[in-house]
């Protein structure tokens, strides 16, 4: 008889090395949820959030082409509380029931649900048996993001100014990462060891 896969939760501030985590879980077998990735289909056009966010935000926050107008709805979220809780209220829901029809489709061990707004958003916690926090000092986020995404270091820091405080993300973990200065294979090392260990059964 198969065991149920474990569901993993994986969380990080921006360039915390949260994708590369994922990349390394899925070599050793696990499914990936992209929950970042359902958001932006979720947004394309014809995506299922597009007439709910037409409805509650009016015309101005979708683009010629039909799409979420990004810009338009970051600086709204941006700029104001309520509007970004509204926006989440939309948007959530939608990414939890696809995340979890995705989820259905996944045949190996683990799931890994990548939700970079794992502690911010409340819902995930319940969903998962495990959280898996990937934590760096902010000066490194920072640096990575620049390097990575050709960001001015301000814009990396506007961005982790949004996000759950280091110390809230790991206050909800089962297991922290620390992904200060680790070679790439040093990382590589620590995530085949958490998953030695969390293959081995409850605990
Ligand atoms: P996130 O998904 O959390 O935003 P990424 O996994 O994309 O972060 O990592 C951000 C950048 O930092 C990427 O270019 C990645 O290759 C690099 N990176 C992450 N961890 C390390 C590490 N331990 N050593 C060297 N580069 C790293």
């Amino acid at each position: 008889m198969c065991a149920a896969a474990l569901r993993i939760g994986l969380t990080g501030g921006i360039g915390s090395g949260k994708s590369t985590v994922a990349r390394c879980l899925v070599e050793l077998g696990a499914g990936l949820v992209d929950t970042d990735a359902i958001a932006r289909e979720l947004t394309l056009p014809g995506g299922a959030a597009i007439e709910p966010l037409r409805a509650a935000f009016g015309v101005a926050a979708i683009a010629p082409d039909g799409s979420l107008d990004r810009a338009h709805m970051r600086q709204l979220a941006f700029a104001d509380r309520a509007e970004r809780q509204r926006l989440e209220s939309i948007l959530h829901p939608l990414i939890g029931q696809e995340a979890e029809r995705r989820a259905a489709l996944v045949h190996g061990p683990a799931i890994v649900f990548d939700v970079p707004l794992l502690v911010e958003s409340g819902r995930w916690r319940a969903r998962v048996d495990r959280v898996l926090v990937i934590d760096c000092n902010e000066s490194t986020q920072v640096r990575r993001v620049v390097a990575r995404s050709g960001w001015t270091p301000e814009a990396v820091e506007a961005v982790i100014a949004q996000q759950a405080a280091r110390a809230a993300r790991r206050a909800c973990a089962d297991a922290v990462i620390f992904n200060e200065q680790l070679s790439p294979a040093e990382l590589d090392r620590a995530v085949h060891d958490l998953w030695d260990h969390w293959s081995a059964g409850p605990g």
